[in-house]
């Protein structure tokens, strides 16, 4: 076989690709016919694909790389580990420098009593560790039938039997089936479904229903709720500022545990270190991934307070863990990708700089024809495409036919903006600069507008 690389032609890398690759969350016959765009070098927050197109990159990969690409630094650490020690496992009573190191700077970063951290190689996996943490915390206290989780639809927690089963898409669900004992509520979609009701009564009676769960199904059998302080792959939704305020106030009333499902919302996206802070969730479980290594190594974890920890700890064996739990080198990358956004304040970067500069250009999108409603947090913002801003309409046809042309220009137009249905996301690397967001603007509101071009074309009525 030849060496494949770089250098390549684009159409043979495409053959190849169709060929042997069977991709992520993609139609598989769709992609072959029409070629992956081949992304072969980036640099900070810019993409270059097989073409030399320099493509602006507003999802930092899927969510994570949020220091931008190509540090030295982080090559050096892996480079360095991997002669030091490439491997060993934290199973049988042995540890590392790099799994200590790194769970103790977790636990300084962490707010309250979260100070445990038990690692895995993936969000996925980390929140397929909370389901047995959960339960099997409740087991040791004597009550075993609390086993039950309840999660959201239209959350996102992976992808993994666990995690897709926590997670609240029924395209998921459909693919291979779900894990019992899980449950599901309505998310806090103001704009999608909160009808005539203001975001703030929407979002009291979206909370309720946690209750209302609760009761229904007996508080003896319920372990945890499990939510993403804002939903990422659901469409960057972010609730109503009375929702977190009610669910923390159930989960207490009915000692109910919690788990926030950081993987997104963790590592500095939302302007604090952890989303939970943003919306003042007091968690009893975070589930981390992502920003945790900038996407440099795949490694998650979830990071446990001192009451389950202690309990599962003094109860013999806990019989569960990765390969690659804690792996030195992931590990080491983690650590060092964590130092630079300690000392180059990337955190303070996204709340005083980046954060006031992009709202008020992301605020100004609503002046668009197509663009209903504008929302942004941090660096994680979403904008719902509609024909009709005052009755928060839906496109005729499929939902998310709007949204998917509206990537294609973007994409086009050298821009990642992803759309979930037909809303578009961002959420770029937290290292963009005044600069970058304009260029970022600038071609979302370009392709906004070959969008609202096509569809005027194909004779589709937008609102004044
Ligand atoms: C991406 C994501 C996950 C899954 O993480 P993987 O590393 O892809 O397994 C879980 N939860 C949330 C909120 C995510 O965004």
């Amino acid at each position: 076989m030849t060496t494949i690389t770089n250098h390549m032609p684009t159409a043979e890398l495409q053959a190849l690709d169709a060929a042997h690759h069977m991709h992520p969350f993609t139609a598989g016959a769709e992609l072959a016919a029409k070629g992956a765009r081949i992304i072969t070098r980036a640099k900070g927050v810019w993409l270059t694909d097989s073409e030399g197109n320099r493509i602006i990159d507003g999802m930092a990969g899927l969510w994570c790389v949020n220091i931008g690409y190509g540090r030295k630094e982080l090559a050096d650490v892996a480079a360095r580990q991997i002669e030091e020690l490439s491997y060993y496992n934290t199973f049988f009573q042995t540890s590392h420098v790099p799994a200590i190191a790194l769970a103790a700077k977790i636990a300084e970063l962490a707010p309250g009593d979260l100070n445990h951290v038990f690692f895995a190689g993936s969000g996925s996996e980390a929140n397929d560790t909370n389901i047995r943490l959960v339960r099997r915390y409740w087991e040791i206290k004597g009550q075993p039938e609390k086993r039950v989780i309840i999660a959201r639809k239209n959350g996102y927690h992976g992808s993994t039997l666990g995690g897709g089963s926590l997670g609240g898409m029924s395209g998921i669900h459909k693919n291979g089936g779900m894990l019992a004992g899980i449950v599901h509520i309505d998310e806090p979609n103001w704009w999608d479904q909160g009808g005539d009701a203001t975001p703030e009564a929407f979002g009291l009676a979206r909370a309720q229903q946690l209750e209302q769960k609760i009761l229904e199904m007996g508080v003896e059998n319920i372990a945890a709720f499990i939510g993403e302080p804002v939903q990422g792959a659901g469409g960057v939704i972010i609730p109503p500022s009375t929702y977190w305020p009610e669910i923390q106030r159930i989960c207490d009333k009915y000692g109910i545990l919690l788990i926030a499902d950081e993987v997104i919302t963790g590592f500095g996206r939302t302007g604090n270190w952890f989303g939970s802070e943003t919306f003042g969730i007091r968690p009893h479980i975070m589930t981390i991934a992502k920003g945790l290594s900038s996407g440099y190594m795949p490694i998650g974890g979830s990071i446990v307070c001192d009451e389950i920890a202690n309990v599962i700890g003094g109860a013999g064996d806990f019989n569960h863990g990765y390969t690659y739990s804690g792996h030195p080198v992931a590990a080491a990358v983690a650590l060092e990708n964590l130092r630079i956004m300690q000392e180059e304040k990337v955190v303070e970067h996204v709340r005083d700089v980046a954060n006031p500069y992009l709202a008020k250009k992301w605020a100004a999108l609503t002046d668009h024809p197509l663009v209903g409603e504008a929302k942004l947090v941090g660096l994680m913002g979403s904008i719902a495409l509609t024909p009709n801003k005052a009755t928060r309409a839906r496109f005729a046809g499929d939902q998310g036919r709007v949204g998917y042309a509206c990537r294609e220009r973007c994409f086009a137009n050298n821009l990642v903006m992803r759309h979930v249905g037909d809303r578009m996301i961002i959420a770029p690397p937290l290292v963009i600069t005044p600069d970058e967001i304009d260029v970022l603007i600038e071609r979302a509101w370009k392709s906004l507008d070959e969008c609202l071009a096509g569809l005027k074309a194909e004779g589709t009525q937008i609102a004044a």
